[in-house]
């Protein structure tokens, strides 16, 4: 059905296979880049990927290559503002960086990275679309804030003010409210293989999953390294308090030990 690019397996408890129902109401199903960039428009329905899409690091490193078979978030913007532009009545048109959350809740703060870099690639697709018009009204904001995370320190070693040029700061200088730190950091990031998710599932998997092989994992995957203690203490579990009998997840032994306040 899907020409292999996307393993479908329905999770229906009956027998309706809504494929085939969205086919005869008249949508083209789209399953893989190739048939996005093809496709003529109208109703459109795109299953790129089984579960979560491709992370902000194999969106970065494969954006050139021609063997890549999903589609990304620009590119899925550029085909939706293609079609959706078509109705003479005007359109509305959401488009999530969906996976900046996901990043958020891990603490990552090199996949928070490079999926802003995807996010940030849709939204200039949208205003290249936009800039001549004087139709369009352009929202760019974040539904929920995951985990009080950011590449700033907001109370520490904040820069002097500065004159900067522009109108913005004619009269006054450019004063910081934060501290965005050596920008040299964000290249180490941006250097990051794998989401911090795998690093750990992969350890977790190895016949080694002792703390000097996180150590390694680390080093090979990020441009940073952390002390055989550090990896000790991010290794290290509890009994889990909340722990409820057949529950789905809750069901659980151990869990990882709470990172001890101030550390
Ligand atoms: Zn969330």
């Amino acid at each position: 059905l899907t020409g292999g690019a996307v393993r479908l397996q329905s999770k229906r408890d009956d027998e309706r296979n809504l494929v085939q129902e969205a086919r005869a109401a008249g949508y083209e199903v789209l399953f893989d880049r190739n048939a996005l960039a093809n496709t003529k428009g109208g109703k459109l329905l795109g299953l790129f990927a089984h579960s979560g899409m491709m992370d902000g690091f194999r969106t970065t490193r494969t954006q050139k290559d021609p063997a890549r078979t999903e589609p990304t978030l620009a590119e899925m913007t550029t085909t939706a503002l293609k079609t959706l532009s078509r109705d003479t009545d005007g359109f509305f048109l959401m488009v999530e960086g969906g996976q900046i959350d996901w990043a958020g809740h891990n603490n990552d703060a090199g996949q928070l990275l490079h999926e802003m870099i995807k996010f940030d690639d849709a939204v200039r697709v949208v205003m290249e679309w936009a800039r001549d018009r004087d139709d369009t009204l352009v929202i760019v904001t974040a539904d929920h804030e995951t985990g009080g995370f950011g590449f700033s320190y907001s109370g520490f070693a904040i820069p002097a003010p500065r004159p900067l040029p522009g109108d913005a700061f004619k009269d006054r200088p450019y004063a910081p409210n934060y501290n965005y730190g050596p920008l040299s950091v964000l290249g180490m990031l941006y250097n990051q293989k794998k989401t911090l998710y795998e690093i750990i599932q992969e350890h977790g998997k190895g016949d080694d999953r002792s703390p000097e092989a996180l150590v390694k994992l680390i080093r090979d995957n990020t441009g940073f390294t952390i002390s055989t203690e550090g990896a000790r203490a991010v290794l290290a579990s509890e009994p889990n308090p909340n722990r409820i009998e057949g529950h789905p997840y809750l069901h659980v032994e151990t869990m990882r030990r709470a990172c001890p306040g101030g550390r």
